[in-house]
């Protein structure tokens, strides 16, 4: 039985090295980075002692339950619900889009049913099969909570005008006639006690792992019965075809210190107006209120702009000439042997953390059922 090498050490390989190791495999886990658990990365600020998610806010949702034993197994989760708010023309709003938020932006006093009613004369009903972000969002909350939620944002966010982008964005976010203001619907939600990068070190923690860090595959050169390769399509095959179209981000980082000091309240600002260069400001302290930081706290404004060859991929554009340049690119992929490629990177897919695990969990299996070793 040869050895697989597993490249990338987010949630996509770590999973996949697990399930195979405790088959029986030996796994090679390479990462170019020097931490593991890829884009979900936490780590406590040297200054102020915060748990930070380096690469963006990180939430745990999921309605998979496998997939929340799984991620219970290796970390105590501790209950979180996400609270967004929204900065937008001189005011504070509630998000996602909810009864709240439709009271203090109309001035009104509605019931829930007197909400849908209102909202549903200034929606455009006249579109009927949405096909833009723009149409999907004229269609289902009208032109004024349009232009103030999700104009500004996603133009900052996608560096395009909503009516390039597809609907598909907007429908993740929910449109709520009530006052719930959970940012997400799933039923398990929460936030790893000791931060996604313990747990991801758990799930390593395996014999038949070896892990290998600052180490690019690319540096490789030894044979393997096997890849799971969790790094960038494009990349493997050389931009042959070109390269996949990314956004970026820039985080600018902010600290203060003080007796009960707190910069906004929350963990998470959103900021539709146009004029404000920055998306939103997330608070990590608050992601992990049971740690107790009183005197210290750092924030990130967060900036997104078209990723050049030298920054980190966060986001995949996915529009019409990304969407042709990678069906040949999945086309390859489909005629490499004994290469499996996974992960938001390998799939070129925006991925949450749920369904990447799920992902990883069916592609070791498949493997597994045809390969499954002897002894
Ligand atoms: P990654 O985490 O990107 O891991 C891939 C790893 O492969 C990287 O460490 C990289 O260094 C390594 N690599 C790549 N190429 C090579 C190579 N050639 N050689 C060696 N190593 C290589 N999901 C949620 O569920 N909830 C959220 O709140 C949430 N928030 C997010 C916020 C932002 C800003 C972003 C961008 C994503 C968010 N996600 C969220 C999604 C989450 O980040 C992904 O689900 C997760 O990172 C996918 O894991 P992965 O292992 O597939 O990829
Ligand atoms: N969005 C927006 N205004 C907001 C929040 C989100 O217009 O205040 C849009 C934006 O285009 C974003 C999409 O809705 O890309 C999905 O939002 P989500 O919060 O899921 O963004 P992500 O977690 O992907 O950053």
């Amino acid at each position: 039985m040869g050895r697989i090498c597993i490249v990338g050490a987010g949630f996509s390989g770590a999973v996949i090295a697990r399930e195979l190791a405790e088959a029986g495999f030996s796994c090679l886990v390479v990462d170019e980075r020097s931490h593991i658990a890829g884009n979900c990365h936490t780590e406590r600020d040297p200054q102020t002692g915060v748990m930070v998610h380096r690469y963006g806010p990180h939430i745990f949702h999921t309605a998979d339950e496998e997939v929340w034993r799984y991620v219970n197994r290796f970390g105590r989760m501790e209950p979180f619900v996400n609270r967004v708010k929204a900065t937008a023309r001189g005011a504070v709003y509630s998000l996602p889009i909810n009864l709240h938020t439709i009271n203090q932006f109309f001035g009104k006093t509605f019931s829930p049913a007197q909400a849908r009613a209102f909202v549903e004369s200034r929606a455009r009903l006249d579109i009927q099969e949405p096909r833009t972000f723009e149409e999907q969002a004229l269609r289902f909350v009208g032109e004024e909570l349009y232009r103030t939620f999700f104009y500004g944002y996603t133009k900052k966010q996608w560096g395009v005008e909503p009516a390039e982008l597809p609907a598909s964005i907007l429908k993740r976010l929910p449109l709520r006639f009530n006052y719930d203001d959970n940012y997400f619907n799933h039923p398990f939600q929460g936030m790893p006690r000791d931060g996604y990068t313990a747990i991801v070190q758990r799930i390593l923690d395996v014999p038949g792992v070896e892990l290998r860090l600052g180490c690019a595959f690319e540096e490789l050169d030894e044979p393997f019965d096997h890849v799971f390769y969790s790094g960038p399509i494009d990349r493997y095959f050389q931009y042959r075809e070109g390269r996949l179209g990314y956004r970026t981000l820039d985080f600018e980082a902010e600290r203060a210190s003080g007796p009960e000091v707190d910069f906004q309240g929350c963990a998470v600002m959103n900021y539709p107006d146009p004029d404000v260069p920055f998306t939103r400001i997330s608070e990590h302290k608050h992601f992990a209120p049971w740690e107790r930081i009183p005197d210290q706290t750092i924030v990130f404004r967060e900036y997104s702009r078209a990723c050049g060859p030298d920054d980190i991929p966060y986001y995949p554009i996915r529009l019409v000439n990304e969407k042709a340049m990678l069906l040949k690119y999945e086309q390859m992929a489909a005629a490499e042997k004994g290469v499996t490629f996974v992960g938001r990177l390998g799939t070129y897919q925006y991925l949450d953390m749920d369904v990447t695990i799920r992902r990883a969990l069916d592609a070791a299996r498949a493997f597994l059922t045809a390969r499954r070793p002897r002894g």
